[in-house]
């Protein structure tokens, strides 16, 4: 029997389990391979908000990151919440270290409830660090804003920006539609170091259960490329995913309810 694909991710934990390294694990789980984690942050957090962010010490990410890589066949890896520029530079010497592929960077930032969890100052290593090691980045309009320095009002301004992201050198860029203000398409753009492009297109689907989207796409596109799926094909299977998982109504807790596959 062949040996379970075996994935890591980099990332912060949210004690509601909507987002960050829940969302990862459950997501793995769901699409068949094993998931281990090296946790940036601890947040302390719900369904109505982050109530504290407590990052770890950059050793111990470089700790958990050497104890995978001394242990695990890692097919792939994504990284979350890095919180700031010296975690960020752990994180992508360890990558280096350890030869890891199909890298896929979810550029966290900002919560949707509004707290931070990517310093400012970070974003520059995030760029010439992290970036040159991408497979694939997948901002929302926000972060791909923030990443290319321009503001995104139509599909000219996102193919520009795409392409300042791209010079950076990740090998591909997914800028996700989630944040547009198109009330019945929901579309997301892809755009390849190659310069091909291509729109995966779907009805929106109104929900206040958005919590942990994210972070749920970036994993099930993980998981895809450790199966060995090319980059087109894991994107289709991880918008299905997630637009089975935005469907899945559970109605958790008070405020923007977790994201959840598991029917
Ligand atoms: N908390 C952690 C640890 C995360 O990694 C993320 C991911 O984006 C969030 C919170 C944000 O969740 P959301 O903006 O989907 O509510």
């Amino acid at each position: 029997m062949a040996a379970i694909k075996q994935v890591l991710t980099i990332a912060g934990s949210d004690s509601g389990g909507g987002a960050g390294i829940q969302a990862d694990i459950k997501t793995f789980q769901e699409l068949g391979v094993f998931g281990t984690s090296a946790i940036t942050a601890v947040t302390a957090q719900n369904t109505c908000g982050v109530h504290g962010v407590y990052p770890m010490p950059a050793a111990a990410v470089k700790a958990q990151i050497d104890a995978i890589g001394a242990d695990f066949t890692i097919a792939a890896v994504k990284t979350g919440m890095l919180f700031d520029a010296e975690i960020i530079a752990e994180t992508a010497a360890g990558i280096e270290r350890h030869g890891w592929r199909n890298l896929v960077v979810d550029p966290v930032m900002i919560a949707k409830g509004g707290a931070t969890l990517m310093q400012e100052e970070a974003l520059q290593a995030m760029r010439t660090l992290l970036l040159p090691l991408a497979a694939v980045i997948t901002p929302n309009i926000p972060e791909a804003e923030m990443l290319s320095g321009m503001e995104i009002h139509d599909a000219t301004d996102r193919k520009k920006a795409a392409e300042q992201i791209l010079a950076f050198g990740a090998k591909a860029v997914v800028i996700k539609g989630g944040h547009a203000n198109n009330p019945l398409i929901a579309e997301d753009y892809c755009l390849d170091q190659n310069g091909e492009s291509f729109v995966l297109r779907s009805a929106r689907i109104h929900t206040q259960q958005t919590h942990g989207t994210g972070c749920t796409f970036s994993a099930a596109l993980t998981a895809e490329l450790a199966k060995g799926q090319i980059l087109p094909d894991a994107l289709v299977t991880a918008k299905r995913f997630i637009q089975a998982a935005l469907k899945h109504q559970l109605h958790i807790g008070a405020g923007h309810g977790p994201t959840n596959h598991a029917a």
